[in-house]
């Protein structure tokens, strides 16, 4: 029997969310050169293009199996002209010229390392570069105005690029629950985002509060924010009400994928004394660090939705609502789930709900890392 070509025989679906998506996978060599061209793609704010390197990547990455030659791939969705010519590249030559190339390009560096700064999206990265700005050192000389989110970005740079570890990611969870709990007994905390999925590490803490009373989560974040304040565990702060009432737009029809809750986006003082670790600053070294942590408030009736769009991934997320719309007519959004044939709105108490009425099979979210 030749190796692998049971996999041609394998019909794999289309869309991301139809298929179970495992942390760990047997084509990193081919995704990590995806990626790099999605990232460089998304870096020149050309989206349709990174998109659709990311969708090939996550092709690979829900396969039973290591890809060992461009036969294996014959029949197979997702994989566009150039994906498939990158993929044929590094399965001959063990490297991709172009995906070589942009690594080494100064403009990928640069805008890896201005976007690396919290608070600074490409647009602002490019126009830096333009100036000669390639780093975080030359934009602190550039004596440019930063906003609030930029200092602090650059203030902790180090930090922030370090990958908070599971563990930390668990001693924060304690400090979050302490304080929520603190000003609304109750509450409900659950761990969101990459961690939930199972990742060991990632580039920042998510959080979903709710509480089973509907309405007695309203107003909550600036409370639970004055109080991680006055204990000294915030370093930087920016709290947005919820907007979700208020919108004229309705419910199924969000202004961008961008939803309506309450949140915060931070960054904690995290002891490491526990660890016994010092972080190295050009200070000397010291017993914090700092990380970024997301926190989220959702009313207990819209609690699904909100979980299954901050679980992630991105891409999952994407490809959930691209289902929704283009094979179901419905909206989903992390708020609710719109029928748009039957004109309401679909309840739903669980995930395991809210995939059924997509007409999905349950993904856990340990199979969503796409
Ligand atoms: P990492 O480990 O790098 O943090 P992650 O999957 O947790 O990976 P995040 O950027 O923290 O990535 O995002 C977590 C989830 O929250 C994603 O599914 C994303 O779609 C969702 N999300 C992030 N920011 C927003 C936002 N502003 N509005 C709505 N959803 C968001
Ligand atoms: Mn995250
Ligand atoms: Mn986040």
């Amino acid at each position: 029997q030749k190796p692998g070509l049971e996999l041609a025989v394998v019909s794999v679906p289309s869309y991301a969310c139809q298929r179970h998506t495992p942390l760990l996978h047997h084509n990193i060599t081919l995704t990590d050169a995806l990626s790099i061209l999605a990232e460089n793609a998304e870096l020149g704010e050309n989206e349709g293009r990174g998109v659709a390197f990311r969708r090939a990547a996550a092709l690979l990455k829900s396969l039973p199996q290591e890809v060992r030659g461009a036969e294996q791939l014959r029949g197979l969705p997702c994989l566009g002209e150039h994906s498939l010519r990158v993929i044929k590249e590094v399965l001959e030559d063990g490297v991709s010229h172009e995906v070589e190339t942009t690594t080494h390009s100064e403009q990928f560096k640069a805008m890896k390392a201005l976007t690396g700064i919290f608070g600074v999206g490409a647009k602002t990265a490019d126009r830096w570069f333009k100036e000669g700005i390639h780093t975080p050192s030359d934009l602190q000389r550039s004596g440019h105005t930063l906003n609030r989110a930029q200092r602090a970005g650059l203030q902790y740079y180090d930090e922030l690029n370090l990958p908070v570890t599971k563990s930390e990611a668990v001693a924060i969870g304690q400090i979050v629950e302490r304080a929520v709990h603190a000003v609304l007994p109750g509450a409900e905390i659950t761990l969101i985002g990459g961690f939930r999925r199972g990742k060991q590490t990632g580039h920042d803490v998510d959080f979903l509060i709710t509480h089973p009373d509907e309405g007695r989560e309203e107003g909550l974040m600036p409370k639970v924010v004055s109080w991680l304040e006055a204990q000294g565990f915030l370093l930087y702060q920016k709290t947005t009400g919820n907007s979700y009432l208020e919108s004229k737009e309705g419910p199924a029809r969000p202004a961008s994928n961008m939803d309506r809750f309450e949140r915060c986006f931070s960054i904690f003082r995290l002891s490491t004394d526990n660890e016994g670790r010092e972080i190295q600053t050009g200070n000397g070294p010291r017993s914090w660090r700092a990380v970024r942590v997301d926190l989220v408030v959702s009313p207990y009736s819209q609690f699904p939705f909100a979980l299954l769009g901050w679980t992630g991934s991105k891409l999952f997320e994407r490809e959930l609502r691209r289902w929704a719309v283009h094979e179901k007519a419905m909206t989903l959004s992390s708020h609710a789930l719109y029928d748009r044939k039957r004109t309401l709105y679909l309840r739903a108490s669980s995930e395991e709900e809210i995939f059924a009425h997509l007409g999905l099979e349950y993904i856990p979210p340990c199979d969503r890392n796409a």
